[in-house]
């Protein structure tokens, strides 16, 4: 390699580098964790509502089978109302104990009715809590929409520098020799990002560590296009 593409190689780096700052940025933009809030609150009014509806339904339930038992109360409280006015029974402790049927009936009715009235006012105000949590999933719902569009936009921008960043990565690596960039990159992966460091002073840039007078002494003697790697971290060095 020449000193040129030994510059081109620390460019490449600084390239992939940005590159990685973008990507680390597309991932923790502010924007998605607005939105993660948004689909939490979502999910919370939808819960709430969801809860609210099951609850609702139940009472439905409720008031139908009441509905049913008292209609059934008041068919016999009819029957047993006309027998006692029919003349069929005659019986004074009959009638009498006709009579306490007819009184027990309807006093069941009439609880019957007391407790379908509690029950419809429930239903009310459930299906007015109802109403306004249909308003609040659509507004969270809306808000959501919102924060999914400014995260499309914000993820847009980014990808768009990436993408010109990458493309400067690749018009700089079709200059290095394949065999070169193919050690870079697989050090690169191994090397927590860096793997090439300038030599400068005797010092590794990239692990901060001198290297031994022997060493420095073979790579000052190494022709100009070899690779030569750092003895402590096995960076590629860029002797300057
Ligand atoms: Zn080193």
């Amino acid at each position: 390699m020449s000193d040129d593409q030994f510059q081109i190689l620390l460019s490449v780096q600084d390239l992939d580098a940005r590159i990685d700052q973008l990507r680390h940025r597309h991932e923790t933009l502010a924007e998605r964790d607005e939105l993660a809030a948004r689909q939490q609150d979502r999910k919370r009014v939808a819960g709430r509502r969801e809860a609210l509806q099951v609850e609702y339904l139940e009472l439905q339930r409720t008031l139908k089978r009441n509905e049913d038992e008292l209609a059934v109360l008041e068919e016999r409280a009819r029957r047993e109302h006309d027998r006692l006015y029919s003349g069929e029974v005659t019986g004074t402790r009959e009638l009498l104990t006709l009579q306490e049927e007819v009184d027990g009936l309807r006093s069941r009715c009439s609880a019957a009715e007391s407790d379908a009235l509690e029950l419809m006012e429930a239903i009310e105000g459930i299906e007015a809590q109802l109403e306004s949590l249909g308003s609040a999933v659509e507004a969270a719902e809306a808000e959501v929409a919102a924060a999914e569009r400014q995260l499309a936009e914000a993820e847009a921008v980014v990808r768009a520098e990436i993408d010109q960043q990458a493309a400067a990565r690749s018009a700089e690596a079709a200059r290095i020799p394949e065999v070169a960039l193919a050690g870079y990159d697989g050090l690169r992966a191994r090397m927590g990002g860096v793997a090439v460091a300038r030599l400068r002073g005797g010092t590794c840039e990239g692990c901060h560590l001198a290297l031994s007078a022997v060493e420095l002494d073979r790579i000052r003697r190494a022709p100009a296009d070899e690779l030569c790697h750092c003895e402590e971290c096995g960076r590629i060095l860029v002797r300057v």
